[in-house]
Formats: structure tokens, sequence, C-alpha cells
């Protein structure tokens, strides 16, 4: 077995430093148009460029960045900054070919930015690394799909095997990969939502019977109270500032927690009122809450000790007692909890005073409604699941699910991976697999699969031997980046369809195929003409998506053609007519209208001007559990005690990276540019380890008597709690164990990991 320490680092620290900058006012504003226009206009150009007119557009093409979904009413321009980099840098014009990976050996490319890697281009032809060569070279796609059935029919079990998706993959896809996968013989379907949301739809199942959000768009306008939490959505999910906006002009209140100030949600400036682009634009977050990493659990049950306490003060005005007593189970063993928890300890943990947890539940006592939005900052924790339940019974306190302006609001981070799951793309059958395989004449496998975690163990372990990777970049979207390289170069053969290049290609394994394929913003066009895709928000409707620009290479397949024949090459004895189904999509949605509910009609119903939203019982007042009742829950407070000189590090996105990709190394919320590799730390901590500014370090993490160390961090003084630091991903996912998982639904706890830091610098 390769160990990783036998390798280079795959992903080596780039030199230099960065520049630090006062950090801007407000987000959005002048400087995300010139932002938005300029890197559109360096990728794209202007004639691929103006494809921005069609992002988001009812007959137009659905951003191929996060989920948040779109308004009725469309703006000409329904897209945020970075909307248009996701889309500019899809459409770009340089080009990844055969010249390319001819000139350049994969240890070449191992040497070089995230960021450069990407600005290389789309790629444009299906290419091949044979066994013991240091260089890509083209291959037919004849030859491509043969090998691919090759090595999988070669394995001694189809649970060798692992099938990776990323949130990008369209619903047509995702079904028709899920459905070739089952056939195949395996449930390894592991998707990108177990590294970030898995905790969310694991603890709403739990709670309210349903693992998606409850809210739609327009409830926020609704809304008295939004409490948004663990997320930044002023550079993750930037068009819902503009709700939040709204929603704020219309009276409502805004808390924030999170371990950062970040300016997304201190003032914004919308690009499209005047008023904000010449005055000073819209204040947001009323109260913000700067709560130590880890500490969320404690800071909403001292919210939940405080509410109890105004209601024990004046009763029936707090808690929504009919909605308690008729639609909830669990609240007296959930009170008899919170008695037993010491304010003092939650308030330490928190990270919070007193003062602050009695301005949150001033606010949130006299709420009509409340919604909560969250993201990571909740879910990448140990006890992530623990998190998301928490929120659960601060809204079941107060009786908001089910009516206007109120419910749980998980918003999904990549365009459809809420989707993905819908359609199949999961580690179990669904409920509806063995309809799946009555239809298609198979019988699905049963047992569970491998989710990320799962794969990566198999993987380390020699269990596995090939892995298929639709989009996404697994290497770098996973935690422990030198281990999970360790696992991908001791397979057999890896295959990444993707449109561009990433560090994931750059370690495959005894073979690698890279298959590229149509990007959301390029025209696809089938036997059956012009062919749409569909993807669902993370507010559970499903819409069109319709590329327009002519594809960068005549080379490319769309990623249902890719699975058609991935399928015809490996299941020879396949009923189903895999071609057939690619030929026309209207085919694959009419399979999907037969196997999973909610999908009637759904050629029909998508043709709708809006498309159409999936039942959400929840969102009409039921709760689709035993009894019809959702369930308050209650967990052990964790434990944030850390031995001496050790802190609690979290990761982190930049402004100018969507996921694993980055447009820029610059950072321009947090007044970070230039260079990617920084910890930010308080300016008590870097005085404690007598560390300067700009200051050289290397970091250790510890888990289970294990350490992980990575050298060329720059310190940078920063506005975050004392023994928290934080750093971006994924520069720093080696740091992150692959076996440190939340409980329950095994989701990487990137948000917070023990490490320990010291200086590299001379004579630090
Ligand atoms: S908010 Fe998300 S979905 Fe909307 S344009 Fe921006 S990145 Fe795209």
């Amino acid at each position: 077995m390769s160990d990783a320490e036998d390798f280079p680092p795959v992903n080596p620290a780039q030199d230099g430093e960065p520049i630090i900058r006062p950090q801007p006012a407000a987000a959005a504003g002048w400087s995300a148009v010139r932002s938005s226009l300029s890197y559109t206009w360096s990728q794209a150009g202007v004639g691929r460029g103006r494809a921005l007119l069609r992002l988001n557009q009812t007959d137009g093409f659905d951003c191929p960045g996060c989920a948040w979904p779109d308004p009725q009413r469309r703006a000409v321009t329904e897209f945020c900054e970075n909307g248009a980099r996701a889309m500019a840098d899809e459409a770009t014009q340089r080009r990844v070919g055969p010249s390319f990976f001819a000139t350049y050996s994969l240890d070449e490319l191992l040497q070089r930015s995230d960021q450069w890697l990407n600005a290389q281009g789309r790629l444009t032809h299906p290419m091949y690394r044979a066994p013991g060569t240091n260089h890509y070279q083209p291959i037919s796609w004849d030859k491509a799909f043969e090998t691919i059935a090759t090595t999988l029919n070669g394995l001694e079990s189809p649970h060798q095997a692992v099938f990776y998706t990323s949130g990008r993959t369209s619903n047509e896809a995702a079904f028709l990969y899920q459905a070739f996968v089952r056939m195949f013989g395996t449930n390894n379907l592991p998707d990108c939502s177990n590294l970030c949301h898995e905790s969310s739809g694991y603890g709403l199942s739990e709670s309210i019977g349903i693992g998606k959000g409850t809210v739609s768009l327009e409830d926020f306008s609704k809304a008295s109270v939004i409490v948004v939490i663990g997320q930044n959505p002023g550079t993750n999910h930037p068009r819902m500032l503009s709700a939040l906006q709204e929603a704020k002009l219309g009276g409502a209140k805004i808390i924030s927690i999170n371990p950062l100030e970040e300016v997304g949600l201190t003032r914004f400036k919308h690009p499209q009122r005047l008023i904000d682009m010449v005055g000073r634009g819209t204040a947001l977050a009323d109260l913000h809450l700067p709560v130590r990493v880890g500490g969320d659990y404690a800071l909403l049950c001292a919210i939940q000790k405080s509410l109890l306490e105004r209601e024990a003060k004046a009763p029936a005005t707090v808690l929504s007692e009919d909605f308690i007593e008729h639609r909830t189970q669990g609240f007296e063993e959930f009170k008899a909890f919170l008695a037993t928890l010491d304010m003092d300890r939650l308030l330490a943990d928190a990270g919070v005073s007193a003062s602050d947890i009695e301005m949150a539940s001033e606010l949130l006592a006299r709420s009509s409604g409340t919604i909560v939005c969250w993201a990571m900052g909740i879910t990448q924790h140990h006890n992530g699941v623990a998190n998301v339940q928490a929120i659960v019974n601060l809204l079941l306190m107060g009786g908001h699910f089910g009516r206007p302006g109120a419910g749980a609001c998980p918003v999904r981070g990549h365009s459809n991976v809420q989707g993905d799951r819908t359609v199949g793309i999961w580690e179990k059958l669904p409920p509806w697999g063995d309809v799946l395989g009555r239809k298609l004449q198979f019988s699905p496998p049963q047992e569970t699969g491998f989710d990320v975690v799962g794969a990566i163990e198999a993987m380390q372990a020699g269990r596995t031997g090939v892995l298929v990777a639709m989009g996404g970049n697994f290497l770098s979207a996973s935690p422990d980046t030198e281990r999970v390289a360790a696992g991908l170069r001791q397979q057999r053969l890896t295959v990444y369809v993707s449109t561009k290049l990433n560090r994931s290609h750059l370690v495959p394994g005894a073979a690698g195929l890279i298959l590229p394929c149509l990007g959301r913003s390029d025209q696809d066009v089938q036997p059956g003409g012009k062919q749409f895709v569909t993807v669902e928000n993370s507010m559970g409707i499903v819409s069109r998506s319709q590329g327009s620009l002519p594809p960068p290479s005549d080379q490319l397949l769309s990623e249902p053609r890719i699975v058609a024949r991935m399928a015809e090459a490996t299941l020879k004895d396949s009923t189903v007519d895999w071609t057939d189904l690619a030929d026309d999509y209207d085919r694959i949605r009419d399979l999907i209208s037969s196997v999973v509910p909610g999908f009637e009609d759904y050629n029909q119903q998508v043709r709708g001007s809006h498309g159409f939203s999936l039942p959400n019982p929840v969102h009409a007042g039921q709760f689709p559990l035993p009894g019809g009742r959702a369930r308050f829950h209650v967990h052990e407070l964790p434990d944030l005690q850390l031995a001496r000189g050790r802190f609690w590090l979290t990761t982190l996105r930049s402004h100018d990276q969507f996921n694993t990709t980055i447009y820029t190394a610059n950072d321009r919320y947090r007044g970070v540019y230039g260079h990617r590799w920084v910890v930010l730390m308080s300016e008590e901590d870097m005085v404690s380890l007598d560390l300067e500014p700009l200051a050289k370090v290397e970091i250790v993490s510890h888990y289970h008597g294990v350490q992980r160390r990575l050298s060329g961090f720059s310190a940078v003084p920063y506005g975050i709690p004392r023994g928290n630091v934080a750093c971006y991903f994924p520069e720093a996912n080696p740091l992150i164990p692959w076996d440190s998982f939340a409980v329950g639904s095994r989701t990487p706890t990137s948000k917070r990991v023990e490490v320990s830091i010291r200086g590299t610098s001379i004579g630090s």
C-alpha cells in the first residue's frame, strides 16, 4: 500500500504572503459590479459573456453556483457577483486539450495553485493516463468506455467500485447514473451532500419528518425575525442578501450568529438599487453574536433557557402552547434538560454575554414568524446533527412551522445537490428503490453503500478498485487530502467527468480518465433536438435549465450521454435502451415520473414558466412522523475544553472561490489579498505565541493521537474569538482527519479541529 508520506504534498503551499487591506463597509455595491464584469470580460469575453443575460432566466440556464432560488419576477440581470463568475468560468474562451497535457506532466501540474489550474480553461478531449506514465494522452470515447467497462467488470465485486456525484449534476444525469450504478450492483453512491448538509437532512428527518428546508423565498418578506447561523451568505449565497434586505426594509429583525462578523451580514448595497449605489446601502444584522467555534449548541440552549424564563414570568406570551401540545412530542423532556444546564457554562462555551442572549431572546420572544437559515458552520461538527435539532427546538417553541414567514432554511451550496438526492443519489436504497427495480427489471442492491467517509476509508484500505466521479473535485473537497490521495493512487482506474481541470485529475489511479462534458451554459443538442435539464433549488422548486452557448469543443458529450454510454458498455445484459433515453431527456423525465414520488407529469409540470414545487408537507403544516408530531431532541453539550496552547481550527471559503474552484487569491470582504495560505487569528493569540503579523507558521492538527502537519501559512490578525483560528479550504483540508465526522450524519468536521501553531519564520 502506497503511503501519503511516500509522495510530496499534493497541494503544496504557495510562496509569498498576503496583502492586508481594510474590509469594505458593505457587501456588493460597485466593487461587485466591477469584479463581475472584469472576470466575465477576462474569461468569456464580450461574445460569450452575453450569456449572463440568460443566467437564471426562465428560458435560460440555471446558475452553476449555489442553490439559492430565483424570484418569480426575474430582473434583467438576475445573478450575483459569484453567479457571474461561475458562469464566466464555464464560458471561458481558454481551452485545455491534448497539447496542454503533452506540455505539462502530472508532477509539474501538481506544483501549480488551484487558481492556476482552474484558469487554464475548459477541457476539450477525453484524456487517458496509462499506468506508469506521467502525462495524459488523447483517447477516443469508444476506447474510454471500453476501458471503464473492462475495469468495472474485472472487479471481484461491484462493491469495489465507488460512484461519486457533485451537486452540479442535473436530475436527468443523476437519475440515470444511480439506475446504472444500482444495476451494476452497488449503492456506493457518495455525494458532496455527505460533505456539507448531510447533518441537516439527518437532523431534520428525525425532528420534522423531512430532510429539507420548509420555507419558500416569499416567506422571507413575511418573517419578523430571521436568524442566520453558521452561514456567510454574502459570499456563499449572495442573492440571499436581496431577500434579507427586502425583509429588513419590511420591518424584520436579523440576528447573525458566527465567529466572524462577516461584511455580508453587516451592510448590503444592492447593485440594482440606485439609492444603495449612491448611498451607504442597508444595514442588515440588528444583532451579531460572535459565537466561539463549536459554541452554537450552547448558544441555542442559552437562548431557549432565556425564552422559558420569559414564558415563566409572562405565561402564554412566548411559547406557542397550542402548537406544542398538539403538534409536538418530547417538550417536557426538553424543558427538563434545559433546566439541568448551567447558564454560566452555556455563556462560556458560546463565548457571548448574558446581555447578548437577552437581546436575542427578546427579539425571538416577540416574533410572529421566525426563519432560521444555516450552512456549514452548523453541520460540519461532531455535533452537527445536534446543532440542527437545537435549531428545530427553537422553532418548535414558537410554533414556527407551517405558517407564512416561518420555518427552517438550510441553504444548499451547490446548484443541484438537493435534486441529486431526491432522484436517488444516496448510499442507501431510496424508498422507491423496488419500484425502480420493477420498472427496469432488476433486483436493486439492498445493503447500504459507501458515503464519502466510507469511500475514503475503503480506498485507503485497498477495498476498492475504481472511482467514477460525476463532476466535482473529490480530492480537494474531501478532508485529509494526503490520505485521500494515497487511496486514489491505489485505484486501478479513476474516471472524472469534468468541465475544467482540477487537482483530482492530477492524482489518478494506476490508470486515469478525464471525460469532458457539456456545462450548464452550453447548448445541448441530441437526436431528439435541443435539450434542457432540470435542477432543484434549496426550497424544493424544480426548474428547467437550457444552455445557449456553442460548446467549447465538438468532442464534448452531455452528462446523460456519458452515463448512457458507460451503462451500455458495462451492463451487457441490460434491457434498458440507454441510448434512447439519452437521445431525448423527456424520456428520462417520464421514467422519473413513473418511479419517484412528487414528479408526476414531470415533463408538463417543468415546462411551466417557474417550474414546480415538490411536495413539502411541513410547509403545509404536517409533520410526516409517527402521530404527525414533530419531535424535540436533546443532546449533551460538546466538550470544548482545549489543552494549553491549542486552538479550534475552522475552515472557510474566501469571497473569490466557489467550493474548490478558486477564481482569484483575493478575499475582498475580509481584506486579504493575493495569497490564500493564511491563518486568521486574534491579535491576543498572536501575541501569546509571539507572532508578528504575517509571520510564517506551521499548523499541526491533533486527533486521536495522530498529528497532521502543514506549514507555509501567514498569520493574519483578525476579528475572531480567542482560541479560534480560521483557514481557507481546500488548502487546510490536509489537517482535517477523515475519521473525524458528525455523529449520525458522518459529515466531516471541517468546522472544528484541534490544532497547535508554531512560528517558522526566522527568530519566531
Ligand atoms: S446567489 Fe447563488 S445561485 Fe444565485 S446567482 Fe449567486 S451563486 Fe448563482
